[in-house]
């Protein structure tokens, strides 16, 4: 029952969807503003700060842990003999 319905509340934010995405090591979905993005480079893992580097992403929450295990994190990466 709502008995503050004579507020002038603006838009209620609860109903906006932020866009989630999931922490690949333990696969928590969060707000795509709480994880990093990082992206599969020629090098290695590259951190990408503005969420907008094209290719594959891989998301890491905040959690130490997990930042940590990322470190070591190895995507899959298919490697077709024979091409390259
Ligand atoms: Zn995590």
């Amino acid at each position: 029952m709502r008995t503050n319905s004579g507020d002038a509340a603006p838009a209620d934010e609860v109903n906006f969807t932020a866009p989630e995405r999931m922490c690949v090591i333990c696969r928590r979905r969060l707000p795509k503003a709480e994880l990093a993005r990082y992206v599969a480079g020629p090098s290695g893992m590259t951190f990408d700060e503005e969420k907008t580097m094209p290719g594959r992403g891989w998301y890491v929450c905040s959690d130490t842990g997990c930042r940590n295990r990322f470190a070591k994190f190895r995507p899959a990466v298919r490697r077709k003999k024979g091409v390259l």
